[in-house]
């Protein structure tokens, strides 16, 4: 009966809303306890199926969930991460590490990407995946995302100033932190303030992001492009694009996910798809580099189909700060003396 219940409700909830003339769209997220068997009073089943409700939000929106009683455990993982999160920046237990991008035909780095990490004093080495959406959820995500940015930026410029070859720094950007308000002329704060010409920087944004109000997003993508800084479509093929967006959005990049890349040398649907999206690329003119690439096997896949670049342990692991100068000299060098022999 909840369930039926919860369908109607879903229904009238993700129907169209006129609002002043405008049509809008709602997603909803249903979280359902149970009396007596998930709590005997009402404060006890509130709080469980709020948990229920995270516990559908998590699965993709749209959708409800019953609770169950592991989801008092996420719970509970999730407010003791939200809280030592909301100090692990006062205590500098956040840090960045960068991984490098290869272009395959010339083997040199064309850009290195931040990834973030969480060092936290009990729990260790927190991976990105358990405390982005935390971040997400809590607001937290903007001071984070800011020192982000800052970091980066402030790194790639002092690299270049220790004379090492000028690469391109990219950036993860959250659905939350692209939307905030003055998102664009914080980008141009930063870059002003450490001194990091816009072409180094490069922002991945998401495809999911990126069509969840298209026309908004057109708006501040031409605003950030004006900028100067890069573009790319992170985690590409696992949402779904519009084509005739694609064309508008002007990103300069796409980078395929790493779930085609896997299998990509002895799956044929996952090779279809990857050559298909390289060539999609090279139709509209942009870059396109997989993600993920481990093996020699889908690394000559890639050559074959004309990737233009590679992310992943087959060429680099994301490198600790002071590892990065190392392998930038270190291809250089051996960029330059391939290229003599040849
Ligand atoms: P992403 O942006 O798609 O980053 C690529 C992820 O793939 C990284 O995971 C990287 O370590 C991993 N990876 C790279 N090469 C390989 C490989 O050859 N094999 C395999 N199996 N994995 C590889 P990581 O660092 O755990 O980051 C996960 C996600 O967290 C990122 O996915 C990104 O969406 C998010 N993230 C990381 N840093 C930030 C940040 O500063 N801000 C935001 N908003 N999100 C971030
Ligand atoms: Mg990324
Ligand atoms: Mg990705």
């Amino acid at each position: 009966d909840a369930a039926v219940a919860a369908e109607r409700l879903m229904d009238v909830m993700t129907a169209e809303f006129d609002v002043q003339g405008r049509s809008l769209n709602n997603s909803c997220s249903l979280g359902i306890s149970i009396f007596p068997e998930h709590g005997a009073d009402g404060e006890t089943l509130i709080k469980n199926a709020d948990a229920a409700m995270y516990s559908a939000k998590t699965y993709g929106r749209n959708n409800f969930q019953f609770f169950t009683s592991d989801m008092n455990a996420q719970v509970m993982e999730r407010l003791t991460l939200e809280n030592s999160l909301r100090l692990a920046l006062a205590k500098k237990e956040l840090f960045l590490v960068y991984q490098p991008q290869m272009d395959i035909a010339s083997g040199r780095i064309t850009g290195l990407e931040a990834l973030l990490r969480w060092q936290h004093s009990e729990l260790g080495l927190v991976p990105p995946n358990k405390f982005i959406r935390i971040a997400e959820n809590s607001g937290l995500i903007a001071p984070i995302g800011e020192w982000v940015l800052r970091t980066a930026c402030a790194q790639a410029r002092k690299w270049q100033d220790e004379g090492l070859p000028a690469v391109t720094v990219a950036v993860n950007v959250s659905a939350v932190q692209f939307r905030q308000e003055n998102f664009c002329e914080f980008v141009r704060r930063v870059l002003h303030e450490t001194g990091l010409a816009e072409q180094y920087l490069e922002l991945e944004l998401t495809e999911s992001l990126l069509l969840s109000s298209a026309d908004l997003t057109l708006s501040l993508l031409r605003k950030l492009k004006s900028t100067g800084v890069m573009l790319s479509i992170d985690d590409f093929g696992t949402g779904y694009s519009s084509f005739g967006y694609l064309r508008q959005f002007q990103v300069n990049k796409l980078k395929i996910d790493r779930t085609f890349i896997r299998d990509v040398a002895v799956n044929p649907d996952d090779a279809a798809v990857t050559a298909a999206i390289i060539s999609m690329a090279k139709s509209l003119r942009l870059k396109v580099i997989a993600e993920g690439v481990e093996h020699e096997a889908q690394m000559s896949f890639l050559r074959k189909n004309h990737c233009d670049e590679i992310q992943g342990y087959y060429f680099s692991k994301p490198l600790a700060v002071d590892e990065v100068a190392d392998k930038l000299r270190g291809t250089a060098m051996h960029a330059l003396s391939a290229n003599h022999g040849a």
